[in-house]
């Protein structure tokens, strides 16, 4: 490995070390067992000779936001055996290319989407993890369900076999009041609960997926299992959030 490629390596190594002890520190503080959290790495912007590093690092799940910039790297790195997670909005015109790659769907907001995923999938003779979004700080600019239609939403779900649904998914408010962040995860808990009582059989509502860099110690001590970590792990994107999440801010 050239020098620079060894010190992406060790930064990547020692970045993912602090992000896992601090995952387990904070679910001693919650008195919960470490290995009910999953770490996904957050891959977006991070180029692919990176991620073929990071991988060497540890990374062997990456999660990405866009469907056209996750299906190149998918490409490029297929020689690598990753475990890809799209975790953005995505139209339905591009679910036949998710169909192919990806291993996880993380951001169901619509049965548009759902039904012609679903279609792709069974062309493909593939099966898919699935998390529905919900927008739980009610900010116009996020994707995701309002928390009071998840329940109707979900009662339609069972048709769709390709579609393993898992869990909820949400992106809580980007504010440094940690009172109203940790109000949208304690509400993602509120609505699992809710659904454990009122959902389908043969579908699961185990999976919380909330917490990002600056929030998942508060997301796990909330319920958190899946944290979805990028600039803890890869440093900080060269542009700000508004850019990277398409109708924010
Ligand atoms: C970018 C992104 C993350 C990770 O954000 P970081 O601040 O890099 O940790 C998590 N979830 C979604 C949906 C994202 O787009």
């Amino acid at each position: 490995m050239e020098l620079n490629a060894e010190q992406q390596f060790k930064d990547i190594q020692n970045n993912l070390a602090t992000v896992r002890q601090r995952i387990v520190d904070a679910c001693k503080k919650a008195g919960r067992d470490p290995a009910s959290v999953r770490l996904l790495p957050v891959t977006k912007t991070v180029p692919a000779e990176r991620l073929r590093i990071a991988y060497a690092a540890g990374c062997h799940e990456m999660g990405e936001n866009k469907i056209q910039e996750a299906r190149e790297k998918s490409e490029v790195l297929s020689d690598l055996n990753i475990k890809w997670a799209v975790i953005g909005h995505l139209q339905t015109n591009k679910a036949k290319y998710l169909a192919r790659f990806a291993n996880e769907f993380q951001a169901l907001d619509s049965l548009k989407v759902a039904e012609e995923l679903d279609k792709r999938l069974q062309n493909e003779g593939r099966a898919i993890d699935v998390y529905v979004q919900v927008n739980s700080s009610g900010e116009a600019s996020k994707f995701g369900l309002p928390p009071e239609e998840v329940c109707a939403f979900v009662q339609k779900l069972p048709s769709y076999s390709s579609l393993r649904i898992k869990g909820l998914m949400t992106l809580a408010i980007f504010s440094s009041d940690h009172d109203r962040v940790r109000e949208c995860f304690v509400k993602m808990r509120e609505i699992q609960a809710m659904l454990r009582q009122e959902a389908p059989a043969g579908l699961s509502f185990d999976e919380l997926s909330m917490g990002m860099s600056g929030d998942y110690e508060l997301a796990i001590e909330e319920g958190a299992t899946v944290v979805r970590v990028g600039q803890a792990i890869f440093g900080k994107r060269p542009l700000p959030d508004s850019h990277y999440w398409p109708g924010m801010g």
